[in-house]
């Protein structure tokens, strides 16, 4: 079967288990998007969806609202569940956070990114999936730095190596890939379902 369109809805399969997340938030709460890589081979979203719908084990306790990959996109928590996301240093990034995991290997150049239509097609769904959360929650599409993070800013999008710099030293680094060029997409994704 062909792969579904960058811009088909999320699929509500599989359930985050409630194990790996932290209780619930008013929907005004959220103001942050968040990009992760799963550091998996690329493609690999069943595993990850199975994972995440895993209860927790100790010192293993990760989740996030989206999975996604060149093929689907499963949704795994309503955006009023705190996913557990990222290392957060006890800041409030996890819970003003959507987080996304990008099924693949941390930390491949733009280049390879760019190389495969289905790379770019994952690309382009993990843009679609911002930008639906970008209108529904009003967010702005500015990029968050380690630096703006520290200093409180929380509207916008940022990735899990930028809170890692931010605020836990020595964690996981995994990021948005062709930062600029999805930037652009999740802008003209968003305006297109504004309009
Ligand atoms: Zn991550």
């Amino acid at each position: 079967m062909a792969d579904q369109p960058f811009n088909a809805p999320a699929i509500k399969t599989k359930h985050v288990h409630p194990t790996r997340t932290s209780g619930k938030r008013p929907l005004h709460r959220v103001t942050l998007l968040v990009a992760h890589e799963t550091a998996t081979p690329f493609g690999s979203r069943e595993g990850v969806v199975n994972f995440f719908a895993s209860p927790a084990r100790r010192g293993s306790a990760g989740s996030a609202h989206q999975v996604i990959d060149h093929d689907k996109r499963n949704r795994m928590a309503g955006d009023r569940v705190i996913c557990n996301g990222a290392s957060d240093g006890g800041t409030d990034c996890n819970e003003r956070g959507i987080h996304y995991e990008l099924c693949s290997p941390s930390n491949k150049t733009d280049k390879w990114w760019m190389r495969t239509k289905k790379r770019r097609r994952a690309l382009k769904r993990l843009a679609w999936a911002m930008a639906e959360d970008v209108v529904a929650h009003d967010i702005p599409t500015r990029w968050l730095s380690p630096r703006a993070l520290r200093k409180g800013k929380r509207r916008g999008i940022t990735n899990h190596r930028n809170i890692t710099k931010a605020f836990v030293p020595g964690g996981h680094t995994d990021c948005l890939p062709v930062r600029r060029w999805v930037l652009r997409r999740v802008r003209r994704f968003a305006r297109r379902i504004r309009s």
